[in-house]
């Protein structure tokens, strides 16, 4: 059985007080053994306060995003090499903000992917179809395009190292979650994307949902198949909402 991954993106949020209380809490709270890995995702500021805190214990953090270069004039990025001198073991990679806001398209987001990698860190990369997209019948053709830009350019062993979660875009901090039918529904899609490209690579990839996912859903989400954990938001910057998403899983 593939362990559940309870991964917390902090986005823009975070004061080095908050931070250094928020892991006081989660290294308190996961004390007792479950089937289930935790990751937290700092704004960059932050990461080496987590690295201090989180060093030697269970939980893994990673970088929000990465920038495809080794170095350079790039304001305001922040290279692989950078996030391993932190010790992450992640990197998000093509997040839904990171898309629509700062206008990743699927080719930056296979390049990222890519550079990560390369440096040994773990991608999780983020798919996910708009409201209009969904409503227009094109979720599938969507992800399926989202995906098939990195596994052209890094191939489908590269996900032997990776993570993919699936995002709907209108679930993102919105509270609309999506049913656990509906997000089985595309991870199963998911899977059988890469089963047609590698079974063994398929069987072992770990597909996180994101959206609205809080303690009340999380367990309706986790139980389904092909749901191997969460990508978490909002309810990640709490210690007892971040906690209560772990301890959904059985
Ligand atoms: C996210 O930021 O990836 C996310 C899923 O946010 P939220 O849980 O707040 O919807």
């Amino acid at each position: 059985m593939r362990k559940i991954l309870v991964a917390g993106n902090w986005k823009m949020n975070g004061s080095k007080a908050m931070v250094n209380s928020l892991l006081d809490g989660l290294l308190e709270g996961s004390r007792d053994e479950r089937n289930v890995d935790m990751a937290v995702f700092p704004p960059f500021p932050y990461l080496a306060e987590v690295q201090k805190k989180l060093e030697g214990s269970e939980i893994a953090w990673g970088g929000q995003t990465v920038n495809p270069q080794e170095k350079g004039a790039h304001t305001g990025e922040v290279a692989a090499s950078m996030l391993l001198d932190f010790a992450c073991r992640y990197v998000l990679v093509g997040h839904s903000e990171r898309r629509s806001i700062y206008g990743e398209s699927d080719e930056d987001v296979a390049k990222r992917f890519a550079a990560a990698l390369e440096a040994g860190l773990e991608p999780v990369l983020c798919v996910g179809e708009t409201l209009e997209e969904r409503e227009g019948g094109i979720t599938e053709s969507v992800v399926g395009r989202q995906l098939d830009a990195v596994l052209e350019r890094s191939g489908v062993k590269s996900f032997e190292n990776a993570i993919v979660a699936y995002e709907p875009v209108w679930a993102i901090g919105t509270g609309k979650t999506a049913s656990p039918e509906q997000a089985q529904a595309v991870h199963a899609f998911i899977r059988d994307k890469f089963a047609a490209l590698d079974a063994i690579i398929a069987g072992q990839l770990r597909i996180l949902y994101g959206g609205s996912v809080n303690g009340s859903n999380a367990a309706d989400l986790f139980a389904r198949e092909d749901i191997d954990g969460g990508l978490v938001g909002g309810a990640s910057l709490k210690a007892e909402d971040f906690l209560a998403i772990r301890n959904a899983v059985d």
